[in-house]
C-alpha cells in the first residue's frame, strides 16, 4: 500500500473541516494562555487552502499539493502558527520530492521533515508547552511502527494517537516559548492551542489515510 495525491487532497479537506469544527474551542485556548486568535487564524489558512486546492491539476504530486498548503498558510495564517506550520508542510513537501506514491517510510520522511521544519523556525524544545509536543511524539510513533511493519495508515495511525496524547501532555507544563511564555505558572493546567490544532492535523492525515486505504 502506498498513499498518492488522493490521499493529500483527501487530508487536506479532512483538515479544513477539522479546523473550522474547532476554530472557536482552538481561540479558547489560546485565550487561556494566549490572544485567542488561534482557531480564527488557521480557519482563515485553510479556508484559503480549499481556494487554491480547487486550481490544482489531477496530475500535481503530492509534494507539489503540500508546498501550495505551505505557501498559502505562511501567506494567510498571521500568527507565530502561519510561519511555522507553513515551514512543516514546506519542508515535508521537500522531503518528498516529486514522487507520485509515499511508502511507510516515506509517511516517516515528511513528518520528520515537518517537525523539522517547526524547530528550524521556532527553536523550541520538546517540553516547551508548544507545537512540538504533539509533532515529536508523533514523529517517534511514526518511525516505531514503520520499522515494526506497518502500512502508511497504519504509521500516521500511531503518529496520531502519540500527536493526541502529546498535546494533552502540555497541560501542566510552563512554556518557554510563544505567547504562553509571558505567564509563567499561570499557562500551568491549560492545553497548548497549537498542540492540539497539530494533533487534528495529523490525525486529519490518519482518517484520509485510512478512508484511502479502504
Ligand atoms: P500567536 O501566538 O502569534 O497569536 P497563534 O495563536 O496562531 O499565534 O499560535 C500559537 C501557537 O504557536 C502556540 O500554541 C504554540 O503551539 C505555537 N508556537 C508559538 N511559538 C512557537 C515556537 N517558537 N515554536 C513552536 N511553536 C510555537
Ligand atoms: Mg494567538
Amino acid at each position: 500500500m502506498s498513499l498518492g495525491i488522493s490521499w493529500v487532497t483527501a487530508w487536506i479537506d479532512d483538515t479544513v473541516e477539522v479546523v473550522s469544527h474547532n476554530r472557536t474551542r482552538l481561540s479558547e485556548l489560546d485565550r487561556e494562555i494566549g490572544d485567542g486568535d488561534h482557531g480564527e487564524n488557521l480557519d482563515r489558512g485553510f479556508s484559503a487552502v480549499k481556494v487554491k486546492f480547487d486550481t490544482l491539476p489531477d496530475d500535481a504530486t503530492p509534494g507539489a499539493a503540500l508546498k501550495l498548503v505551505a505557501t498559502t498558510l505562511i501567506s494567510t495564517v498571521g500568527g507565530a502558527s502561519g510561519p511555522l506550520l507553513g515551514t512543516a508542510f514546506l519542508k515535508g513537501a521537500q522531503a518528498l520530492g516529486d514522487a507520485p506514491e509515499i511508502n511507510a517510510d516515506g509517511v516517516v520522511a515528511l513528518l520528520t521533515a515537518a517537525r523539522d521544519g517547526v524547530v528550524l523556525r521556532g527553536k523550541a524544545e520538546p517540553g516547551d508547552k508548544t507545537m512540538i509536543d504533539a509533532w515529536t511524539p508523533a514523529v517517534d510513533a511514526a518511525g516505531e511502527a514503520a520499522a515494526a511493519g506497518a502500512s502508511p495508515a497504519g504509521v500516521l495511525r500511531a503518529a496520531a494517537a502519540a500527536a493526541s496524547a502529546g498535546a494533552e501532555s502540555t497541560e501542566p507544563l510552563v512554556a518557554r516559548k510563544g505567547r504562553a511564555s509571558y505567564l509563567g505558572e499561570r499557562a500551568i493546567g491549560h492545553r497548548d492551542p497549537g498542540a492540539e490544532s497539530s494533533a487534528l492535523i495529523i490525525t486529519a492525515a490518519a482518517d484520509a489515510a485510512a478512508a484511502t486505504e479502504g
